[in-house]
């Protein structure tokens, strides 16, 4: 069996928290590091993690929301400065759009860095994937990778990465599929979206004793999910480890843990920030 495990760089949501950064994952097999989305401080997080950023050659967004794409201007940037001469990004239609933005509106900086010596490639050859529909994607890395569309309010892909007999699934931000499920079936780890707080905290009372953010609770509650939620589709699919993620400001951990493992009998994990997954350990509970 290969050595995968999956390293939580950022478990926080569009809501700036200092503990949390902004949505971003790395999947390392064995030595290889793929990032999955790209949020504030990711960069920072890679090194905090003992990632050199120049080593990360493969980057899958799940979609293009802001949160999980912040962090691209610096990761693209600060890689190529520490010597990344390749990168492969993945990604939804429109990804082609905005990484070229990036690179038009940097268009005088980036002359000048080239102007030092510094080789074009890395930052002006990056291959840039664009995902049609679900299935399998195409790429240069050891595993087996299929997308499926999940249920967001743009265009939203979760992935599945196939490393010999071990499965990772990074769910992406997203309400309750059976694209989901189906995409997860039997998975060693399912990293999910658990944007919304556990269901026991908010009340519909709670929730009418604050009228003017109905509408932003509504939408949010279309868009994402409850702990409980995302259990259900853990347990459904059968999953050995479920790893929520996404997490509002003040978040409270045991809660969230209570909620989805009340639903969910195989092992629930809430993450901090840089904690570290590792596929096939099934040992402890709430960390
Ligand atoms: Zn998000
Ligand atoms: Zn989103």
């Amino acid at each position: 069996m290969s050595n995968v495990t999956v390293k939580m760089l950022g478990t926080g949501c569009p809501r700036p928290e200092i503990d949390r950064a902004g949505p971003a994952q790395v999947l390392l097999i064995e030595n290889l590091p793929i990032l999955i989305d790209c949020g504030e401080g990711t960069t920072a997080q890679l090194m905090k993690a003992g990632i050199a950023p120049e080593e990360v050659k493969h980057l899958y967004f799940t979609h293009l929301h802001s949160d999980h794409t912040m962090g691209y201007t610096q990761f693209l940037f600060a890689g190529w400065e520490l010597g990344r001469r390749e990168l492969t990004v993945v990604g939804p239609k429109g990804l082609k759009k905005y990484h070229d933005t990036i690179v038009g509106m940097f268009e005088e900086d980036i002359d000048y860095r080239l102007s030092l010596g510094r080789p074009r490639n890395g930052l002006l050859d990056v291959n840039i994937i664009e995902l049609e529909g679900k299935g399998e994607v195409s790429c240069d890395i050891p595993a087996q990778v299929t997308a499926a569309q999940m249920d967001h309010s743009i265009l939203t892909y979760a992935y599945r990465f196939d490393i010999q007999d071990t499965s990772v699934v990074i769910s992406g931000d997203t309400a309750p599929t059976n694209a989901l499920v189906e995409l997860s079936k039997d998975a060693d780890i399912l990293v999910h979206d658990c944007c919304l707080a556990p269901t026991k905290l908010y009340t519909a009372e709670e929730r009418e004793r604050n009228p003017e953010r109905q509408a932003l609770w509504k939408r949010i509650n279309e868009t994402h999910c409850t702990p409980a939620q995302a259990a259900e589709t853990a347990r459904q699919a059968n999953v050995k480890q479920l790893v929520l993620t996404h997490f509002l400001p003040d978040i409270d951990v045991q809660k969230t843990y209570e909620e989805a493992a009340e639903v969910f009998s195989g092992k629930v994990i809430v993450p901090y920030d840089l904690e570290v997954i590792t596929a096939k350990n099934l040992s402890g509970a709430l960390t």
